[in-house]
């Protein structure tokens, strides 16, 4: 049963009462339909109990969504200081449920704010079907938006941060153009370098779409709510960072072959014996192009480039904009060899966790 939070002024009223007009240098766009506020806190799947984080309430439309979802603790990030107030009412309201974090959320790690909470929801194994009773929901500024899920998918794939606590669903919004990238399937204009990040370490699906005119002041776009589950078992065995690396040079010329991406990879003299082999030994075609690739033809790409970069020390900083790059300067740098791959804890069904990803998700 949903929680009751005492009677608290409309939310149209909280704006007028804490002279909240948006900042447009923060992108500030308000949801003041409950309606939809609910549905977000639904589509995250929300539950009694559940403990959650969420970045950039606001007003705080979706928090109080979320309250009356039945989290038992909410933890909010707001950046701005003249959302402190109205969130203050609020956790007020809330009795001893909500806590207010007055911070950057780029800068915060909120892996953190539960670490010494002897009564948080259990932490679950990672290869379990269960998710922890936990979440991270969010609508941010779009320019906002973009880095945090970089940021968070990386976390995700060191199982760092919150994702310590096992894999926690994450519900964020997104400008609709961003949202239908993150999952963009093979062979569509929107598939890029973002629906590969996404993809290989969570299943993101676009769970509604909310258009511009529900906003406070309406924004240009329509906008994409997206909830990315971690995946037991990512699909590509490198670091988060060789995968961005290689997947950043392969959709930097989307219409040419993935060739020419594929050679920026390498110094002049070694660009040809280095994308050669890379391409024989995967079985790749080096005159498709990137949107072509499943993620099985990523995976073997990075892990391909991640035994290179292993055997040319320096190769992995190699960045061919730089002129003054040359292998044997790189290698002397203290990070010349990529990331190691994370490796955790075994299990006996890692193999059929990923077989049965890459039948099920129609992403290859
Ligand atoms: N969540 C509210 C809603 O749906 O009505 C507000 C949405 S508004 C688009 C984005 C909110 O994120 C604003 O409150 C803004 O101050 C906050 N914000 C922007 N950048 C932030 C950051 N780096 N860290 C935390 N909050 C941030």
């Amino acid at each position: 049963m949903a929680l009751r939070l005492p009677p608290l002024p409309a939310l149209r009223d909280f704006i007028h009462m804490y002279r909240l007009r948006a900042k447009k240098i923060l992108s500030q766009n308000y949801l003041m339909d409950m309606n939809i506020t609910r549905k977000i806190a639904k589509q995250a799947k929300v539950k009694e109990n559940d403990w959650v984080v969420e970045i950039g309430p606001g007003p705080g439309g979706i928090t109080r969504a979320i309250l009356e979802a039945g989290a038992s603790r909410l933890d909010v990030v707001e950046i701005d200081n003249r959302f402190i107030p109205p969130l203050q009412h609020l956790a007020e309201a809330a009795g001893s449920r909500m806590f207010i974090h007055h911070e950057d959320a780029l800068r915060t790690e909120i892996g953190d704010i539960w670490k010494n909470e002897p009564n948080r929801p259990s932490s679950v194994d990672w290869h379990s079907p269960n998710l922890p009773a936990m979440h991270v929901i969010g609508n941010l500024p779009f320019n906002i938006a973009s880095p945090l899920i970089i940021k968070y998918l990386r976390d995700m794939s060191y199982q760092r941060g919150i994702w310590q606590y096992g894999r926690v669903p994450l519900t964020l919004t997104f400008q609709l153009e961003v949202a239908k990238r993150l999952c963009s399937p093979i062979a569509c204009d929107t598939r890029s370098r973002i629906s590969i990040m996404a993809q290989y370490v969570t299943e993101p699906k676009m769970v509604f779409q909310i258009s511009g005119s529900c906003f406070v002041p309406r924004p240009q776009v329509d906008v994409g709510v997206v909830r990315f589950v971690p995946r037991k078992t990512p699909l590509v065995k490198t670091s988060f960072e060789v995968l961005e690396k290689l997947c950043r040079q392969v959709f930097h010329y989307r219409q040419k072959y993935v060739e020419k991406g594929l050679k920026t990879l390498y110094p002049p003299e070694l660009e040809n014996e280095l994308a050669d082999e890379l391409f024989k030994k995967c079985r790749v075609d080096p005159t498709t192009t990137s949107i072509r690739l499943g993620i099985e033809q990523f995976a073997d790409l990075a892990e391909g480039y991640n035994e290179q970069c292993i055997r040319h020390p320096g190769l992995f900083l190699y960045d061919y904009t730089n002129k003054q790059h040359n292998l044997e300067n790189l290698s002397k740098e203290p990070n010349a060899l990529p990331p190691p791959v994370p490796v955790f804890q075994s299990s006996s069904t890692e193999t059929e966790d990923n077989e049965w990803s890459l039948k099920n998700f129609n992403i290859s």
